[in-house]
């Protein structure tokens, strides 16, 4: 975990008791002036009070404003800080007896507080040993009286200033601890409200993982039907990729499945509790503490985040909490970033049928032909328009032509190639770019999807059989025919013209037509 080393600087702490320590060093010498001015002493003695109270007051003032500052810049002060202090607890014991019994002791205790809230522990003990070895060895130097200290005292005194000191330090860490959690969490969230892309939010959580939690090891994983994608594994310094883990059976599919946080502070023994195995992934350590958090928004779970440890007991409830929060923002980055990709490839579609749509298409046809051009293989396109379409929408209504429409689209994309590009380029008129395929490879494709549209099922509204559409096609090869994209697709779509008007539910050319064409550079077959 992250702390600061340099406790002294914990401006949250230093302000929070450095105004108590102020106003009670204010008081203190406030009553040292009362004492020299209203009390009945000689003259020497009233102004040793007065001017110590008036000194004091300006110290109080100063120590924790300007004298602590300037420490901080140079380290050097710390002594000469540390040295007045001490020298202002053994001049009030050596004062204290001409009137105010106990001010040398509550300063020293003042002190020891102020060193170890504004300067630090080990400036707080410094302080603690000059004013004892001032104690003993001032009143020789100056030859003068000083306020005896019983040991009992002394004693107590040094339990104090030791319980004081370490109490402040710890309260300081924890402090510092929670300060650092809070600033990580501050940090992710600010920059997770600009992060769009699924791969931003995962180095986010990456980064914010490492910095506030002891982890060996964590995840981000996605959910994938069965299995659940590890987007993001770390193994004790090491990225892993392209890892997924089964849902069924595992501590990640555990929190997906129940959308719930798991805590595991020791592992091996807690999962026979429900009823797993303890599976290892990554390198060959066991992990002893577990936990891991769902991502999900109200109405989906997607994912799980989980952080182990090689030791036992590495993680508490609070720990959790903070996976919690983790997760629990970049879920709502992650839901965003889904429906950004999801809106994307939508615009990129046809919303009806799911195939490019024309622009989409036109953009990726041009970027194919290039393609073909600069490789020297050929490319064909044929068109394809829906024959008497007009008499579906007529006789059964718009939304059995549309459902015509969708089922004739799935099966153009089932009889082509993933590489191949479908487009919807109007209305009932369709579009397939066949990359590495000559003219009488796409002819065959095009007979497939004719005889398939002409056994494809079509019912009406009430699901009674209606008659299955047929198709007229026609094709261009590029470069062959035409190295012109536009030229190619007039071609094909003049040829679909001229088979319409042969009598439809025909391609055209037919096969014999590129029996003169010869095809080069092809590489594959459809
Ligand atoms: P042809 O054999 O000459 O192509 O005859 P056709 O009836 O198919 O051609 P025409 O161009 O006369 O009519 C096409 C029809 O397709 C007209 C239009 O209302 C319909 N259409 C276009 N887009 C859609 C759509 O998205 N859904 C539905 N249901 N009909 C559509
Ligand atoms: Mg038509
Ligand atoms: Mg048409």
């Amino acid at each position: 975990m992250m702390t600061s080393d340099n406790q002294s600087s914990n401006p949250l702490l230093s302000r929070q008791i450095g105004l108590p320590v102020l106003v009670i060093g204010l008081a203190l010498s406030g009553c040292l002036v009362g004492i020299g001015i209203l009390t009945d002493l000689e003259s020497t003695h009233r102004a040793m009070f007065i001017t110590t109270g008036l000194v004091g007051m300006l110290y109080s003032l100063a120590l924790p404003t300007v004298l602590i500052a300037l420490a901080r810049r140079h380290n050097a002060l710390w002594l000469g800080l540390i040295l007045i202090n001490s020298l202002m607890v053994n001049w009030l014991l050596i004062i204290e007896p001409f009137s105010f019994k106990g001010i040398g002791l509550t300063a020293c205790l003042i002190l020891t507080l102020a060193s170890a809230v504004l300067m630090g522990r080990w400036q707080s003990y410094t302080f603690m040993v000059l004013t004892m070895l001032m104690y003993r060895v001032l009143p020789l130097i100056l030859h003068t009286g000083i306020s005896p200290v019983s040991t009992g005292i002394q004693i107590a005194l040094v339990g104090i200033s030791i319980g004081i000191t370490e109490t402040i330090y710890l309260m300081q860490k924890r402090i510092e601890h929670d300060f650092q959690r809070l600033k990580v969490v501050n940090q992710m969230t600010r920059s997770l409200a600009y992060s769009i892309e699924t791969s931003q939010v995962m180095s986010l959580m990456s980064g914010a993982i490492q910095a506030v939690l002891d982890a060996d090891t964590y995840f981000i994983g996605l959910v994938q039907d069965d299995h659940i994608n590890l987007k993001l594994f770390y193994d004790d310094g090491e990225f892993f990729s392209n890892m997924s883990i089964d849902r069924e059976g595992t501590l990640g599919g555990w929190v997906v499945n129940r959308r719930r946080s798991l805590l595991l502070t020791d592992a091996p023994n807690q999962l026979k509790d429900l009823g797993l195995d303890g599976k290892i992934i990554g390198k060959p350590h066991v992990s002893l503490s577990w936990m891991g958090t769902p991502l999900q928004t109200p109405d989906h779970v997607f994912g799980v985040v989980a952080v182990a440890s090689y030791k036992r007991n590495a993680f508490n409830n609070s720990d959790l909490e903070l996976l919690e929060n983790f997760a629990q923002q970049a879920s709502i980055t992650l839901d965003n970033a889904y429906h950004h990709a999801e809106v994307e490839e939508q615009s990129t579609q046809d919303s009806l049928t799911r195939v490019l749509n024309h622009s989409n298409f036109l953009k990726h046809f041009l970027k194919e032909t290039e393609k073909a051009a600069q490789h020297h293989y050929p490319l064909s396109v044929i068109m394809l328009d829906v024959d008497h379409f007009k008499k579906y929408n007529d006789n059964y209504g718009h939304l059995v032509g549309d459902q015509v429409l969708v089922g004739l689209s799935e099966l153009v994309r089932r009889y082509t190639k993933s590489s191949d590009l479908v487009g919807r380029w109007g209305g009932e008129e369709f579009i397939i770019a066949l990359p590495q395929t000559s003219g009488i490879q796409a002819n065959l494709v095009a007979e497939r999807i004719r005889k398939a549209i002409n056994r494809m099922e079509v019912f009406d509204r009430e699901n009674n059989h209606i008659p299955p559409p047929t198709v007229s096609q026609g094709i261009a090869l590029f470069p062959q025919e035409s190295d012109r994209p536009e030229t190619l697709l007039d071609m094909a779509d003049k040829r679909m013209l001229l088979a319409k008007n042969r009598g439809r539910d025909q391609i055209e050319p037919p096969a014999e037509h590129w029996h003169g064409i010869q095809p080069h550079y092809i590489n594959s077959s459809n």
